[in-house]
């Protein structure tokens, strides 16, 4: 039986993923700092650890014969939204390069075979709406719009020299957006899809909520089966330095809103107030992840439909809802 560490199991993507590691038959160890929040984990076993520390991740990565795990997907980080990664450049800066610093050591040093590292599109410059699609290769020279995309880019850069040094395969992902249900859904660190879905439940028909900018900013939104699986995919497959993984449907903030009050049934005024809107525009090839065979099986709508209904009961059993 293959063995898998998840670090940042407690967490949306994390939690995710562990599910999708027992289908596939492994065993599998999670790591955070924190468990699951919304339901229990998977995982055949579950560490509460503070990855920052260089012990931690030596305890994390051996099993109880004294082996290591054959395979680590790296996910944790001290990350959010636009809100948090504008706020919080400090802790970003300092704690999750401090746990990549620790994991990449001792996966590299003690031996294991395969590490995947969670890195994301915010490692790209800004773009301009409707430039033509840019590809992995596009980060440099290096122009992330923000302190969280250079954690991001330096992080990928060290897992790699890790990889060469002690023949340990690395394969990295760099991630747009990601949602659906039991991902974070207040308290500051949500994303725009999960937020808008809060703000959307928390409001009567006709009602009116508030967005960061005009909202004409384009994203991609990928719905968490998506990502789980381009993670599974990349991981075994032979792509080698970094892979975009997301949804080829780009909206802006507006059409995202619209999906929203679609979904909820629910006509939306919206109020644009300032905000860290991030980068004005995202147009990424998707081209290396699809020679895996992967191709995204949930547009937006579709992605809405299933995260809606989770966060309107969230807002519902914290008295967040109209009644
Ligand atoms: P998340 O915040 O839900 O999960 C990250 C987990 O890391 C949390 O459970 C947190 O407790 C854990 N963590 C933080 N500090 C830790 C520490 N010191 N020790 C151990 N665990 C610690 O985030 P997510 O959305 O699941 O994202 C997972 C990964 O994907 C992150 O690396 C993130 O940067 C990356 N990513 C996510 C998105 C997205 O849209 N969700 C987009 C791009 C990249």
């Amino acid at each position: 039986m293959k063995t898998a560490l998840v670090c940042g199991a407690g967490g949306f993507i994390g939690h995710h993923l562990v599910k999708r590691l027992k289908k596939e038959g492994y065993w599998v160890r999670g790591a955070d700092i924190k468990r699951p929040e919304f339901s229990k984990s998977a995982a055949d076993e579950f560490r509460v650890l503070d990855l920052r520390e260089a012990k931690n991740c030596v305890k994390a990565v051996t099993l109880a014969n004294g082996q290591v795990v054959d395979e680590v997907y790296q996910l944790a980080a001290d990350m959010g939204g636009m809100g948090f990664i504008h706020s919080a450049e400090c802790e970003i800066m300092h704690n999750s390069v401090l746990i990549n610093v620790h994991m990449t050591h001792a996966a590299g040093t003690l031996g294991v075979k395969r590490y995947f590292f969670s890195s994301s599109a915010c490692v790209y410059r800004d773009m301009k709406i409707g430039e033509p699609e840019m590809t992995e290769a596009g980060a440099y020279p290096a122009q992330p719009d923000n302190e969280y995309g250079w954690e991001k880019l330096y992080s990928e850069r060290m897992a790699m020299a890790f990889g060469r040094k002690y023949g340990m395969a690395v394969r990295l992902a760099r991630f747009q957006n990601c949602y659906g249900p039991e991902g974070t859904w207040r308290g500051g660190r949500e994303k725009a899809p999960a937020a808008m879905c809060r703000k959307v439940a928390g409001v009567p028909d006709g009602g009116e909520i508030e967005i960061w900018g005009d909202g004409t900013a384009v994203r991609s939104y990928t719905y968490v089966d998506d990502m789980v699986d381009g993670i599974f995919r990349l991981m075994h497959s032979d792509l080698e330095d970094a892979v975009n993984i997301g949804c080829p449907q780009y909206v802006n903030v507006r059409e995202l809103v619209e999906t929203v009050a679609a979904v909820a049934g629910r006509k939306i005024r919206i109020k644009s107030i300032p905000g860290p809107v991030g980068v004005m525009s995202r147009n990424f090839s998707n081209g290396r992840i699809e020679t895996t065979g992967w191709r995204s099986q949930f547009d937006l709508r579709k992605g809405i439909e299933l995260t809606y209904p989770w966060i309107a009961e969230q807002c519902r059993k914290a008295g967040l809802a109209p009644g």
